[in-house]
């Protein structure tokens, strides 16, 4: 299929001389829950309003194929189709406040490979539209409202679904404006997680557009050459120009809620051991203010790595700790229905 359009150049194309207010009002009217297509923008000319079929302005750029919900009520995942039908998850979890987080996916599959991680066992299909990365909070936004029971604030979006979003920085960039400009999410409420792609990171340090949001990185080891094993796409000197970084990033736009977090799956014998938590703590001490978030790992079928029970966990975090790193863990949720971090993973698309 041909480069899929999004709204925005639909709006340009068909409106070239509409004042922006008039494309403002349309954007904002699309995370109405009340509204079902432009007809009922009802602050727009009747001329723009009444004569766009849907074909010609697509109302939603995500349809659902497949819901699933988990036994403890606390999470979904849905597949969803693009326009050119190929599918994609994206995931809601009620969160400890009882508010709503969203995992979304940048792009549909992903060229990374991580050993661990379900996804990367895709390939990479293609990247998202900036439309298809928004319209998964709309797709949650109009689910939520559509059940008498659930609270309907979404009040976190992670970009933790499939895909390496830094590999689809423009639309990626742009969606994340339009959630600041249209819904109530404010930057520190977005984190956008990276395996940590140098020359992406490089050019958020110089790219004044981009939004004061967090970033996760993936690191999962502070050895270079257990690094390369684990996530394969690592670069020569991957883990001293990751620091270097980091000591910039806090320099330029670090404050008491842009630090870094370097996220860390436990994969039990391979990178949890006693050593390695201090050689850990050594390296985090050397990438300026972070800390760390602990993934316990998510079984994925087929590969040869297993979660270390609650006490080497424990013991791996404990090590940090007494470091003087901050560590949280990463709890685990909807692993009962494959949605949990890095279990996500279409095995065959539609032809
Ligand atoms: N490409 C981005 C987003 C990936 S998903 C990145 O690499 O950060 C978000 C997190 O889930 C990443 O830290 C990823 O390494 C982790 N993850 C992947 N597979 C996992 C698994 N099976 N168990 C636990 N965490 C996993």
């Amino acid at each position: 299929m041909a480069t899929i359009p999004t709204r925005s150049a639909i709006l340009t194309e068909l409106y070239p001389n509409e004042p922006a207010f008039r494309i403002k009002q349309i954007n904002a009217g699309l995370f109405d829950v009340n509204n079902t297509s432009i007809h009922d923008i009802t602050t727009l000319p009747a001329h723009m309003r009444d004569t766009l079929t849907e074909s010609e302005f697509p109302w939603m750029s995500v349809r659902l194929h497949t819901m699933f919900e988990s036994k403890r009520g606390d999470t979904w995942k849905a597949i969803l189709k693009g326009a050119d039908d190929k599918l994609f998850e994206t995931v809601l979890m009620r969160n400890k406040r009882n508010q709503w987080s969203i995992c979304v996916s940048s792009q549909i599959g992903c060229a990374m490979k991580c050993t661990f991680c379900a996804t990367g066992t895709m390939g990479l299909k293609r990247s998202l539209t900036s439309d298809e990365i928004t319209d998964q909070y709309r797709f949650w936004q109009q689910f939520v409202a559509s059940r008498e029971d659930l609270d309907e604030r979404i009040s976190n979006v992670v970009f933790m679904g499939m895909g390496e979003p830094l590999a689809n920085y423009a639309a990626v960039k742009e969606t994340i404006h339009t959630w600041l400009k249209f819904t109530d999410l404010g930057p520190t409420k977005i984190t956008v997680s990276s395996v940590g792609i140098l020359s992406q990171l490089e050019k958020i340090l110089t790219d004044d557009d981009w939004p004061p949001v967090r970033i996760a990185i993936s690191l999962h080891s502070a050895n270079q050459k257990r690094r390369e094993e684990i996530v394969p796409t690592t670069v020569p000197d991957f883990l001293s120009h990751l620091a270097d970084w980091s000591r910039r990033y806090d320099a330029t736009k670090g404050n008491r809620n842009h630090h870094i977090t370097y996220e860390y799956v436990l994969l039990a014998g391979v990178n949890d051991t006693e050593d390695i938590a201090y050689e850990l703590a050594k390296y985090i001490h050397k990438t300026g203010v972070s800390k760390v978030n602990v993934i316990p790992y998510n079984p994925v079928a087929g590969k040869p790595f297993t979660r270390g029970d609650k006490d080497r966990i424990d013991a791996f975090k404990h090590i940090l700790l007494s470091k003087g790193i901050t560590v949280t863990q990463r709890k685990t949720m909807g692993d009962d229905i494959a949605a949990a971090c890095g279990q996500l993973v279409i095995a065959q698309q539609p032809t």
